[in-house]
């Protein structure tokens, strides 16, 4: 139960990040078509959490010019690991099975495609991806 206590600052520290696509090609298969994303939400007192977690805490340690006249910036942050972007290790809910740090990173990125529903989100706020959305995109 320990080991997955300190995989918090690790948790926090991770960029989810994907290669999108303009089209069905692949970094490799065409790289000047894909781009890396990185799909991290930033943490503070908006991010989501389950409703028994403790909440993202920030405390500034010291922010500014010190007396020597250089400026230093240094804060404290507590939360819970599973709100907010981060990865569910297998350990999450099967024993002995894989924490964060074991997973390898190439198994973290992926390819992946982006359908922009935007304009139509912006008349539907709870618009949800339709198969329709899918089959125009692969038209
Ligand atoms: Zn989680």
């Amino acid at each position: 139960m320990m080991k997955h206590f300190f995989r918090i600052p690790l948790l926090l520290g991770f960029s989810i990040i994907l290669n999108a696509c303009s089209g069905p090609d692949t970094l490799t298969e065409n790289p000047e078509k894909s781009r890396t994303v990185d799909l991290t939400h930033d943490f503070s007192e908006n991010t989501v959490y389950w409703v028994t977690a403790q909440e993202f805490e920030l405390d500034t340690v010291f922010e500014g010019k010190t007396e020597k006249g250089y400026y230093y910036s240094a804060f404290n942050f507590s939360t819970a690991e599973h709100g907010g972007t981060h990865v569910d290790a297998p350990i999450h809910f099967a024993e002995g099975t894989q924490t964060v740090d074991e997973i390898p990173v190439e198994k973290l990125m992926g390819k992946a495609i982006k359908i922009d529903v935007s304009k139509k989100s912006l008349f539907d706020p709870d618009y949800q991806i339709t198969v329709g959305d899918l089959t125009a995109w692969e038209k």
